[in-house]
């Protein structure tokens, strides 16, 4: 099958995990191949969007590729990393980030979402039109054409519930996985002074540099108080906190974080807070919901109370067991 197929379709609808965990094998081992790191940059985006698809399973190529261009932005220019399994050739989504970059002159020190939200966009529709052609179909291609429905003209992918199932069971280790094959790939063809903690970087490549664009939103809606424990907090001690840990989602969405003091921010830190503030958070996420301009944004439309609760329960199944509340909560 060619690795160019524009359009496919599911051939199974139901998948055991020990099919899904061979597929992964095969992706991972030197039987498929891995020419450049596009498939691995593919899973890691899928991982990072899991809880962006809507109810259907869909995504839309424009958010996936935000993720895509974003890893390979960060891999390419501000770590210098070569992503083809050739010296002196270059993957195309670098010639395309390079030429970027030297358009507008543009430092290696600048991470993507430093980049005014214009060139985000450039950046992510120049690699969209070129990397899909050759990325949707591959990974379609090895494993057996189950575990989505793709088509690159309508930009729409479609994922096999029993694999997005799967995916939510061991979003941690495949997290793990991916970032190891990926680690281990970038090692091998690159010089030596630029795969120095490779992995940190690798686990580390998605992450923002700042939350403050949702601390602006947040802060307008925002009575004061810190979510967890009650204090008021100044602004200038307000921190943003991912009430799903960020370990766990390696996602930003507005409806999983919310204004703690540092206190709290900092004692919470990688775990997973008590039940009972699940329940406040989905209030206030209907609270947001109920905001007109809010209700607009691409993370809250696909937002519902149902993936708040899963993301919750898969986490905890997932590892985060260690259950967190603030010291002393002020009412
Ligand atoms: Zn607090």
């Amino acid at each position: 099958m060619s690795h160019k197929l524009q359009v496919g379709e599911m051939k199974a609808k139901y998948l055991t995990d020990k099919e899904i965990w061979g597929h992964f094998n095969y992706i991972f081992s030197s039987k498929s191949k891995n020419s450049t790191t596009y498939k691995f940059v593919l899973i890691k985006s899928i991982l990072e969007n899991l809880y962006n698809f809507n109810e259907k399973l869909e995504i839309n190529y424009s958010t996936l590729f935000a993720s895509f261009a974003k890893i390979y932005w960060n891999l390419v220019i501000h770590h210098n990393l070569n992503q083809i399994n050739m010296t002196g050739k270059k993957a195309e989504v670098q010639k395309i980030l390079l030429a970027v970059q030297s358009k507008y002159q543009i430092p290696n020190t600048l991470v993507f979402d430093k980049l005014s939200e214009e060139l985000q966009v450039e950046i992510i529709n120049k690699v969209k039109r070129k990397c899909k052609v050759n990325v949707m179909g591959a990974i379609y291609g090895d494993t057996a054409c189950t575990i989505y429905d793709f088509d690159n003209q309508k930009e729409q992918l479609k994922l096999n519930s029993t694999f997005f199932s799967f995916m939510q069971r061991f979003q941690r280790v495949l997290n793990y996985l991916t970032n190891y094959h990926l680690a281990l790939f970038l090692e091998k063809f690159n010089e030596k002074g630029d795969t120095t903690n490779l992995l940190l970087k690798v686990e580390n490549v998605s992450r923002r540099s700042s939350l403050d664009q949702f601390y602006q939103v947040l802060s307008s809606y925002y009575n004061g108080k810190c979510f967890y424990c009650g204090k008021v907090i100044r602004k200038q001690h307000a921190h943003v906190d991912h009430f799903i840990p960020w370990s766990f989602v390696q996602a930003d969405q507005l409806w999983n974080l919310v204004i703690a003091c540092s206190a709290c921010n900092l004692s919470k830190n990688d775990k997973l807070a008590s039940k009972i503030f699940l329940e406040e958070i989905i209030d206030r996420n209907d609270k947001l919901l109920s905001i007109p301009e809010l209700r607009k944004r691409g993370d809250m439309q696909v937002y519902t109370s149902k993936k708040l609760k899963d993301l919750y329960y898969y986490s905890r199944e997932n590892g985060f067991t260690d259950i967190w509340t603030p010291k002393k909560i002020i009412i």
